[in-house]
This record gives structure tokens, sequence and C-alpha cells, in this order.
């Protein structure tokens, strides 16, 4: 098949690239670069061997998206574009708005217009809010959010919910990540935050390697098996082949089973391990694979979180036929690799 990335240079979707094309399919990537680097989409073409079309253009821009749907045959879209700093959203909730939903309207019209009804939509497990049960299934209601970036996911959810129910030709995939790390194994290419990262992962692979003096631990009263927050963390490669499994609707949606016909053409998946490790896990295991110190403090509760989030991911194995293969040390190895090769990220160039 031949997909269209957009938000493809970025984090998520540059792995995307390199697992769509060992599954032989090929893409086409959009990107407005306003959170990635071209660099990293060079690098992906040196990791695949070949090279694939890039348009730096914004998926509101409806003229480009429209030119690039005329240019290529285009079977299905996998949607990363997307602004998705937590923090920033709850200063700036118009931008995030304006930019992660008109992004999809447009999107969505241009698709329709061309007669591509197969997308495949970046979701997270931010849209359980607190978890109402724990491992967290698809059935588990959706949740209040607790910032402007998790309410664009769910609004989008439910955009994209009803544009399916009003044309049952479309065909929706709703993915829930649960908390990407890792990078590719080759070092060359990983996560790349602007500024002081809001995540873990990253914080603490740019302590490792001397851009901060220490990681701050938010929180240890939570309850949990040591007060730290539990998370499900995959590795950003697992989630990639989560993509290309889930292709498999837009080829065949009969063959899915558990689907009653009027459901079929909306697919609901988590994407996560099923396992879940705490912070101080995660620093533990960072140190034992890598033989780094990761040093830490402890610092008051982060606004917004909860104490416990992982999934049940037993739908997407019965279903798409795909489970989590990399564990807690993979991810952490391959974390390190990428940030230690490159230390500034793209820029080390
Ligand atoms: P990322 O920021 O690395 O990638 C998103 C890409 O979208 C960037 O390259 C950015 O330049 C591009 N972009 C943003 N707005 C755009 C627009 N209007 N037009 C064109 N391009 C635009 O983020 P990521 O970690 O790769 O995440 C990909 C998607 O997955 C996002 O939608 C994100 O919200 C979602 N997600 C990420 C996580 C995570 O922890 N990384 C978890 C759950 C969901
Ligand atoms: N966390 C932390 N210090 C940091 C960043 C994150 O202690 O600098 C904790 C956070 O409180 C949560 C876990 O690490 O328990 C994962 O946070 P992250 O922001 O990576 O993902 P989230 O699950 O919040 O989306």
């Amino acid at each position: 098949m031949k997909i269209l990335l957009t938000g493809g240079a970025g984090y998520i979707g540059s792995h995307t690239i390199i697992e769509l094309y060992k599954a032989g399919h090929s893409v086409v990537v959009v990107d407005n670069l306003v959170n990635s680097n071209q660099e990293a989409l060079r690098r992906v073409s040196k990791i695949i061997g070949e090279e694939f079309p890039f348009e730096k253009a914004d998926i509101r821009d409806r003229e480009s998206l429209d030119r690039l749907f005329g240019q290529y045959h285009i079977d299905a879209v996998i949607n990363f574009a997307g602004l998705k700093a937590v923090g920033e959203s709850v200063s700036k909730p118009l931008e995030y708005y304006e930019n992660n939903m008109n992004g999809v309207f447009v999107l969505l019209d241009v698709m329709r217009r061309h007669g591509c009804k197969n997308i495949i939509f970046s979701s997270s497990a931010t849209v359980y809010g607190d978890p109402a049960i724990i491992p967290i299934t698809e059935e588990c209601p959706k949740g209040q959010c607790t910032n402007p970036y998790g309410w664009t996911k769910s609004m989008l959810e439910q955009v994209l919910i009803d544009v399916q129910k009003a044309d049952r030709e479309w065909n929706v995939v709703l993915l829930r990540y649960f908390n990407p790390i890792g990078a590719h194994e080759s070092g060359l290419i990983g996560e790349n935050p602007n500024g002081i990262p809001n995540n873990l992962m990253p914080y603490i692979t740019q302590t490792a390697v001397g851009l901060r003096k220490e990681l701050g631990i938010f929180g240890n009263d939570y309850d949990t098996h040591d007060g730290t927050g539990v998370r499900d963390y995959i590795h950003v490669v697992d989630l990639a082949r989560g993509h290309v499994a889930a292709l498999k609707v837009f080829e065949n949606r009969n063959e899915i089973s558990s689907q009653r016909d009027e459901e079929k053409g909306l697919y609901i998946y988590n994407l996560g391990t099923g396992h879940g490790y705490s912070v101080l896990d995660v620093v533990k295991a960072f140190e034992k694979v890598n033989g780094v110190k990761i040093p830490y403090v402890i610092k008051e509760r982060r606004p917004g979180d909860i104490a416990t989030c992982y999934c049940n991911p037993s739908k997407a194995k019965e279903e798409l036929g795909w489970e989590a293969q990399y564990g807690i040390e993979e991810m952490c190895r391959d974390s390190w690799r990428w940030q230690s090769q490159n230390p500034n990220g793209y820029e080390s160039l």
C-alpha cells in the first residue's frame, strides 16, 4: 500500500516509515517540521536504502494536501501530525485546538474528496483520564482529560467515530499509545525534544549525557509499589509495527473476527506491553543496562499526573496479530544508544 504519513518526520513517524518499508509498503511524508528535523528523514532513507517523497507543508494547508493526493495514489493515511507538549497545551490552548483539530478537519475533507477513506489516528492513553479499571481495556470508559492536548485526542476520536458512522465506507483505526520510548537499534534516529524534556525517558538520557544536572521525580507518595508513578512503556519500534499490523483492517476488514456487521469500519486498540514500571524501576533498569548513574531528587507531584496507567493489549493481539516484542531493558539500551551517539539530537551534525 502507499501510505501518506502526516507528521512523518517526528519521533514515532520516522520509526514507522522503516517498519512500513520492511513490510513492503511505500510512503509519502508531509510535515511542517514545527517539531522535527528533516535530518531524521535523511537518516531513515539511509536505513531503508531508498528515497521517498517528502513535502514540507502544514496539514491545514488544503492546497498542498490536494496536490499530494492528486500526484500520488494514496491508499491510506496515518495521521501523526499534531502538537503534543502537555504543559504547553495548558498555556496555549487555542494554538493546540487550532492546530490539532483543524489539521484533522482539513485532512479528512481532502481525503474524502479524493476517495481515500482509510485512516489510522494517533491517539493516546490520556483519553482514559484517571482510568476506571487497571489494566485498561478498550471497553474502559473514556475519562476527563487534564489538559487541552488530551482533549484534542479525545475530541478527535469522537470526530472520527462520527465521520465513520455517517459514511460506512470509512475505515477508522484509533490507536491509543501508552508511553513510547526507545529508538531504532542503529542509533541513527530517536526522540529529539525541543528544549527541556517533559517526558521521563528523554530527561533520563539527557541527564546521563550531562545536559541536565539531575532527574526530578514527580512524587514518591503514590499508591504504587515504590510510591512513584507507574506507566506502560513501549518500545517505539514495537509501536511502529503496531501501525503496520493495523493496515490489515484496510486490506480486509472482514477478517477482523470480533466485529458485528454494523460495527465494521471502526477499530480501537491499545498499544502497550501490558506491564507497568514505576519511575524508579525505569531509572534502575537504565542504570543497570547502560552502566551509568542517574542522579535524581524527589519533587512535588506534577499536576494532572495519575498513579498508575497500563493496559491490557490482548485485543490488538487477537485481532491484528500484534504484540510488543521488546522489554524495558531493550528500551533503555536503545534510548541510550541514540542519545549517546547524538548528544544534541539532530543538531549534533
Ligand atoms: P512529534 O512531535 O515528534 O511528531 C509530530 C510531527 O507532526 C512533528 O514532526 C511535527 O513537526 C508535525 N506537525 C505538527 N503539527 C503539524 C501540522 N499542522 N502540519 C504538519 N505537520 C505537523 O511527536 P510523536 O511523539 O512522533 O507523536 C506522533 C503523534 O502521536 C502525535 O499526534 C502525538 O500526539 C501522538 N502521541 C504521542 C505520544 C508520545 O508519547 N510520543 C503518546 C501518545 C500519542
Ligand atoms: N516523570 C518524572 N520526572 C520527569 C518526567 C516524568 O518523574 O522529569 C514521571 C511522571 O510523573 C510519570 C512518568 O514519569 O509518572 C511518565 O511521565 P511522562 O511525562 O513521560 O509520560 P505521561 O505518562 O505523563 O504521559
